[in-house]
């Protein structure tokens, strides 16, 4: 274990906002590229004067408060999270800012402090990601292409590349995976780490200025972080940091530091909510709280409440271990033991188009692929690959399909195949798909609607009746 955190020059001490200077970012190194069957993230060297690795936590649940340092404005009132027993925790959210455009970046240099738009080319396309340069024009994801160029004709527009920023992603995720006792990966981009207890051993503060830092130096991106006593709030934090800086809020800080914030910055507010609650002359996170919450329960629902909770800086949810995250796989015993390659291959599709389904509706990607096959005796086997994260059928099939290609070497009966993908991360599948066809994002849209109200099995694709002329994802 390295203990070399507490010598590094960063964080002092003092809670708040480092400048981006201090980053110095430079390029970094170039992610590994993901190999055969790889079976996880790939490690990073340590170096000196890097973040240990941090003691994992005790059990006793005895750890001290999450943070020693006041902020500034710490008015001393109890607040819900300080009854609510929540402040032990020491939670960090690691963002990285406007990720696939620092990708660019690091790819070309031309492209620094210009408008830089990412997504698909086509004028039907749409904007996967831009740069703060772009947003001052109006521009913001999940925004028509066309109307983007329309708003920032200067902008550089850049069809997106899923492989590298999914190569990136990992990079980083296996840095983090690397010193964190436990961490989630929220998304293609956003990581949580718990630290609860680290005080005692560094100081939560140091140890991950020390890790941003070294994330930084290692990756080249950018990355903002929040640090505070859970997980909403240190998101939120990281929010306020951007770009390119951290902030920490400890548990005395929490309410001066959400109170003047706008009800946008709760993370489950979107923009409906948000028009709801601006309708009723609700503008700041001070007089959303001040409002008793069974008025937005009546109003939102359970998550009125939780609304409310948040807004009283309360949010009890844990940092989900990366090893542990949720994997979601489907599999079928054949009625009889078949050498059947066409019947094989097409419950297999079958298979990998229900899991692409249950993907887009949990509005997740995944970045692994497993494929299993058992045998009449019994043998199963089973081969993975990590692949650039997406949702979609096309661009699993195949993958599905070579897998089970490489991993079939039998002459035996098949009794069971099975599909799993894991390393899901949060994210909206059109924004993995960078090509010049929205008629594709149109397609898939059209048939979940169709599952979603008729049933999973109301609407398939059609594949050739024999093997031999068979076309895969297509
Ligand atoms: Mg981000």
């Amino acid at each position: 274990m390295q203990h070399t955190a507490s010598r590094r020059r960063l964080s002092t001490g003092t809670p708040g906002k480092v400048c981006p200077q201090e980053a110095g970012i430079t390029p970094g190194r170039v992610p590994p590229q993901e190999g055969d069957g790889t079976t996880g993230p790939a490690s990073t060297q340590e170096t000196d004067g890097t973040p240990g690795r941090a003691p994992t936590q005790e059990a006793d649940g005895t750890t001290e408060p999450a943070s020693t340092q006041e902020t500034d404005g710490g008015s001393g009132r109890a607040s819900p999270q300080e009854a609510g027993g929540t402040t032990g925790r020491s939670i960090l959210h690691l963002d990285q800012d406007s990720f696939f455009v620092s990708v660019e970046r690091l790819r070309n240099s031309a492209l620094a402090g210009r408008p830089v738009i990412i997504g698909g080319t086509g004028d039907r396309a749409v904007v996967a990601s831009c740069s703060y340069e772009a947003r001052h024009y109006g521009v913001h994801s999940a925004m028509p292409m066309k109307l983007a160029r329309q708003l920032c004709p200067d902008a550089t527009c850049i069809r997106g590349d899923m492989e590298r920023y999914s190569r990136y992603s990992n990079l980083v995720t296996s840095i983090i995976a690397d010193r964190a006792p436990l961490f989630e990966k929220a998304s293609i981009d956003e990581h949580y780490v718990d630290i609860t207890g680290m005080d005692r051993f560094f100081g939560c503060s140091k140890w991950a200025a020390g890790l941003r830092q070294f994330i930084i130096r290692e990756s080249g991106l950018p990355i903002s972080m929040g640090l505070s006593v859970n997980k909403c709030i240190s998101k939120m934090a990281a929010g306020e940091a951007k770009p390119n800086g951290q902030l920490e809020v400890a548990g005395t800080g929490v309410q001066p530091f959400l109170d003047p914030l706008s009800i946008a910055k709760i993370p489950m507010v979107g923009a409906k909510t948000y028009n709801r609650l601006r309708h009723m002359g609700i503008a700041t996170i001070r007089t959303l709280r001040s409002i008793p919450p069974e008025v937005f329960e009546h109003m939102l629902g359970k998550n009125g409440r939780e609304i409310w909770w948040r807004a009283n800086g309360v949010d009890n949810s844990p940092v989900q271990p990366w090893s542990q995250q949720k994997s979601i796989s489907a599999e079928t015993t054949f009625e009889s033991d078949t050498i059947n390659m066409a019947h094989i291959g097409d419950t297999l599709l079958r298979l990998c188009e229900q899991l692409c389904f249950r993907l887009r509706k949990q509005q997740q990607l995944t970045g692994c692929v497993s494929v299993k096959i058992r045998y009449a005796n019994f043998d199963t086997h089973s081969l993975r690959q990590g692949i650039p994260y997406t949702a979609f059928d096309h661009v699993l099939m195949p993958a599905c399909k070579e897998l089970f290609r490489r991993l079939h070497q039998r002459r035996m009966r098949i009794r069971l195949v099975g599909i799993q993908f894991s390393r899901l991360v949060q994210g909206a599948p059109q924004l993995s798909l960078f090509e010049d066809k929205p008629e594709m994002i149109q397609l898939y849209q059209a048939m979940d609607r169709m599952r979603r109200k008729y049933g999973t099995k109301a609407v398939r694709r059609a594949l050739a009746e024999t093997g031999r002329d068979r076309q895969y994802g297509t």
